[in-house]
């Protein structure tokens, strides 16, 4: 009977587009295998993944796609974080989790079921069915550190995180700024604390967690995890370095030609295009789109940014794709006209893995995800942070004062960003570009850590592959040194 490993990633595209590539990595060690992967259906529309699920389908054979059946959500819920929904929706699909894998048993040896964090609730159907389940983590080891710690803080204070006003002890980490931890778990009455705090038991609980870093990027957080300094009081489970593993370069514009705005970065001069992008969620109010234009403007800096509509008023409305944004009416007054020899606006999406490749990119501004983090470093593009939701303000803390990837951003106590602060951060970054007096020290030290770290990912790219044995159903067994490391044991 064939092999297969199902693959389980929580709907949002940025965890999709990660566990599709962990599918083709685990695809180079497995030729035979087949990768099965399980598409959540939401009640809602949260962005379109069939156009990126059909273009994967169309070139990778071995990769199939299963549409579990529509979850209906129970009136009752009233979530205040997309989080609290992300979670509830996977704790529903668990009758359909379980059917599809039940259903792939008849055909194939299911060898291992790699989930997403949101997807916690399958581990019950994995142990039911005696598949080892293991966490594919796609956020840092940063992080993953501070997720495995957190049922230690838990214990350690009765406070919320949004009461503490205090710096948090993570070990190994720097001190990151109580209010800095994502929004859902600030306040531990929330039901989403719970879902975090639920998730984070279970993460030593599995067979392996698989995290989407290499070695030279944060060096001291793998070796804190596997030296069990996270966990006290169990056995850290087996932690597989696999990254850094990056959406493929997209340059098509969905129907097989270049994307437009490609085209635009052909005829700018080398490396002066600062590229503005939020990750796929990343809304801004009306207010502050225009503030970012002027600020841009005042810059004098080239660039390019993509923009969306602002967050709907209506609450019924909040989890669906915004409507295409009208520029004229949400930019100031004549900047496209003003600006349109040096900068293009973007509406909704651009093709971001192209966009950051392309030679005429410097810089990037940045929402702080972590695929985004990522695509940077490979693309040797410096950063400036500016978070906005999930974990990405804790992200900015570790890349700015861990890994000084980054510039930091000032934003008022409600997040707002001032024109003066765009200006000001998006000239620092860029001119350090050039030789120009006004680049500032900051800005170089974090364009050398920026390379320095692109040709760290190149050579961890190309570690030797490795051949995984897949006895026993423990498809992990016996992994040993290269990409696929497993840092606990060392096997
Ligand atoms: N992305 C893109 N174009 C956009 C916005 C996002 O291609 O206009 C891609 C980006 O390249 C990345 C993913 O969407 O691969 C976003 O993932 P990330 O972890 O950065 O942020 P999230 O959307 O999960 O918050």
């Amino acid at each position: 009977m064939e092999n297969a490993i199902v693959l389980y990633p929580s709907p949002a595209i940025g965890h999709l587009i990660s566990m599709v590539e962990l599918g083709k990595l685990i695809l180079n060690h497995y030729p035979s295998f087949s990768i099965k992967i399980l598409i959540t259906t939401l009640p809602y529309n949260s962005g379109s993944i069939s156009p990126y699920i059909n273009r994967v389908s169309a070139t990778t054979n071995s990769i199939t796609f299963h549409h579990l059946p529509t979850i209906s959500l129970p009136h009752s819920i009233s979530a205040t974080h997309h989080e609290t929904l992300a979670f509830e929706v996977q704790r529903l699909n668990n009758p359909n989790v379980h059917q599809a894998l039940v259903s792939f048993s008849k055909d194939c040896n299911v060898r291992a079921l790699i989930i997403d964090f949101f997807c916690t609730p399958a581990l019950s159907v994995a142990a039911e069915l005696k598949i080892p389940a293991y966490y594919f983590f796609t956020s840092g080891a940063c992080c993953l550190v501070s997720f495995l710690y957190h049922p230690t803080i838990h214990r350690n204070t009765t406070k919320s995180f949004k009461d503490l006003n205090t710096d948090l002890d993570y070990p190994d980490l720097p001190p990151i700024p109580s209010t800095d931890m994502p929004k859902p778990i600030l306040d531990r009455n929330d039901k989403a604390y719970e879902c975090f705090l639920n998730a984070s038991i279970n993460l030593p609980k599995s067979a392996g967690i698989i995290v989407n870093t290499f070695e030279s990027l944060e060096p001291k957080a793998i070796k804190t995890i596997s030296d069990g300094l996270c966990v006290p009081d169990e056995p850290t489970p087996p932690l597989y370095c696999i990254g850094p593993l990056t959406a493929v370069d997209d340059r098509t514009n969905g129907d097989g030609g270049s994307h437009e705005c490609l085209k635009w970065l052909d005829t700018q001069p080398s490396r002066t295009v600062v590229f503005l992008c939020f990750g796929s969620l990343g809304l801004f109010s009306s207010e502050q789109l225009k503030e970012i234009a002027v600020g841009l403007e005042r810059s004098g800096q080239r660039f390019m940014w993509v923009v969306r509509s602002p967050p709907s008023e209506d609450k019924s409305k909040r989890f669906l794709a915004p409507p295409e944004p009208d520029l004229d009416l949400l930019l100031p007054n004549g900047f496209l006209d003003r600006t349109k020899e040096r900068g293009l606006v973007v509406k909704s999406w651009a093709p971001q893995v192209a966009v950051l490749n392309h030679d005429s990119v410097g810089g990037f501004v940045t929402h702080c995800g972590w695929n985004s983090v990522l695509e940077a470093i490979c693309a040797g593009v410096p950063m400036v942070g500016w978070p906005l939701y999930a974990e990405q303000r804790f992200n900015r803390v570790i890349m700015v004062e861990e890994l000084k990837l980054a510039l930091s951003l000032e934003e008022s106590e409600d997040g707002f960003v001032s024109a003066d602060e765009v200006e000001k951060r998006v000239r620092e970054l860029m001119e350090s570009e050039s030789e120009s007096e006004s680049g500032s020290e900051d800005g170089r030290s974090v364009r050398m850590q920026v390379l320095r770290m692109k040709a760290a990912a190149e050579e961890a790219m190309s570690a030797p592959t490795v051949s995984i044995k897949a006895d026993l159903g423990r498809w992990s067994t016996g992994w040993s040194t290269g990409r696929l490391t497993n840092r606990s044991t060392g096997n």
